[in-house]
């Protein structure tokens, strides 16, 4: 009876992760900040989660630096490098990403939760490794 999943209903939003995603994610950041490092366990449930994501945005937080701009009144903005280092901006925490895998592959297809780009700038900001810049860009 119970064997569908309610995820499995078509979501109000395809922008939003699933509950188990984010939990995931609530879990990396705090197993950093309680452990400094990813146990095992959590790598294996991240994997099975998002899949090839995972793997591919964990290359991509080893290899491109993820950007925190923080303007003075504290609102925050991140920006990682695609592989041809084209610059992105992610809002913070929001699963949305202006590039083709997540147009096609999440917002089109629906086979995959985010993209590499944004679950490799919530690696890096579990991970704390993350530039601060607190410039803020004037027009
Ligand atoms: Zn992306």
């Amino acid at each position: 009876m119970d064997e569908l999943e309610p995820s499995q209903n078509k979501a109000p939003s395809h922008c939003s992760l699933s509950q188990l995603a984010k939990a995931l994610i609530d879990r990396l950041q705090q197993e950093y900040l309680d452990t400094n490092e990813i146990s095992l366990d959590l790598l294996v449930s991240l994997y099975q989660c998002f899949g090839n994501t995972f793997e591919r945005a964990l290359k991509q937080a080893d290899s491109k630096p993820l950007i925190l701009f923080k303007s003075t009144s504290g609102q925050q903005l991140w920006k990682v490098q695609s592989s041809d280092d084209t610059s992105i901006y992610i809002l913070p925490h929001v699963n949305f990403c202006k590039c083709e895998a997540f147009k096609y592959q999440v917002l089109k297809q629906n086979v995959a939760l985010t993209c590499k780009h944004y679950l490799s700038a919530e690696i890096n900001y579990a991970r704390k490794m993350f530039k601060l810049n607190k410039s803020v860009t004037r027009q």
